[in-house]
C-alpha cells in the first residue's frame, strides 16, 4: 500500500500509524508519537475521571 503520510513527527516518510499518528521507524519519533498521546491508557484515565466528576 502507498501512501502519502509523512512521519509527525519528524517528517520523513511514514512506515506506520500509532497512537492516532503517522511516524517511521525512528524510535524517538515513536516515542514522542506516544508521548503525545499522553502515553499507554493516559486518555482513559483523563476520561475516568470526566465520569467521576470534579464533585
Ligand atoms: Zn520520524
Amino acid at each position: 500500500m502507498k501512501t502519502d503520510a509523512k512521519c509527525e513527527i519528524c517528517g520523513k516518510p511514514a512506515t506506520r500509524f500509532l497512537f492516532a499518528a503517522f511516524v517511521c521507524d525512528d524510535e524517538s519519533c515513536i516515542e514522542k508519537a506516544r508521548m503525545e498521546r499522553g502515553g499507554p491508557g493516559g486518555h482513559k484515565k483523563r476520561d475516568l475521571s470526566e465520569l467521576l466528576g470534579d464533585g
